[in-house]
């Protein structure tokens, strides 16, 4: 910290003799910034951004600024470089955002079957007829199939639970997309339940619970492999990872 402020008060010295000097220039301001305060900050401010938060020259402006900041992680200064930055656009790229929004709002829903978003009643997924319709992986979200799909390593169906149990959080059974698994699980098509849950206290609680509701069936129920990352050496795994990796290992295929 001293070294940043001894940087600070150098840069603005030989600015000032340079005829440079500005309260606000932008490497003087971070410096400033990182010495005076507590919460680390990986780059400079962005000089183009602005500093100024009010007053609005318009209410319209500012109306868009505080709609924007609903957005997780966007400020009232990110939200104005929004505002402004979509003001510059042509009218058509801007309505055409608008109603993108809007659309997602009125049109996208969740499939009937298996809770996937889908823009009609039963999803693409569930709809196609090349999915091998005797497997279901069951995930929290929407994200996980989205991650899932992207491998191209998966060709069954899907399960969106809409979260996970966890009693710390007073999320129970009953609040989870759960009793619909167990219809579609009863109705006897399908031969193996893919628990793809995050591997954290909630997950294994929510993997113990399904499994303990599907006993009754004639299933192979099966969990994904949880272990060391492809490219990462066993030194940097911790230690919790690296004992279930050697827990589930699998045999060697040559
Ligand atoms: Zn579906």
């Amino acid at each position: 910290m001293r070294f940043c402020r001894i940087l600070f008060v150098l840069l603005s010295e030989q600015r000032r003799q340079n005829g440079l000097f500005s309260p606000v220039s932008c490497s003087a301001r971070f410096l400033f910034h990182c010495c005076s305060s507590s919460k680390p900050r990986s780059s400079p401010p962005n000089c183009s951004e602005p500093l100024i938060t009010g007053p609005y020259p318009s209410r319209l402006l500012e109306k868009a600024v505080q709609e924007l900041t609903r957005l997780p992680g966007v400020g009232r200064k990110t939200a104005l470089r929004y505002a402004l930055y979509l003001l510059r656009q042509s009218p058509e790229v801007v309505h055409s955002f608008a109603q993108s929004l809007t659309d997602l709002r009125d049109h996208v829903s969740h499939c009937k079957i298996c809770h996937n978003l889908s823009d009609h009643d039963i999803c693409d997924i569930c709809a196609a007829n090349n999915r091998d319709r005797t497997q279901v992986c069951v995930v929290e979200n929407v994200h996980s199939v989205m991650c899932i799909e992207q491998t191209g390593q998966y060709n069954g169906l899907y399960h969106v639970l809409g979260g996970i149990i966890s009693p710390m959080d007073g999320i129970g059974p009953s609040d989870i997309e759960l009793a619909s698994l167990i219809s579609r699980a009863e109705e006897g098509e399908i031969k193996e339940v893919i628990l793809a849950l995050s591997p954290t206290m909630e997950g294994d609680t929510t993997n113990f619970y399904i499994s303990r509701r599907l006993a009754h069936l004639d299933l192979k129920i099966s969990v994904i492999a949880r272990g060391v990352s492809v490219g990462d050496g066993l030194e940097y795994t911790d230690e919790v990872t690296l004992g279930r990796s050697i827990l589930g290992r699998t045999p060697l295929q040559s």
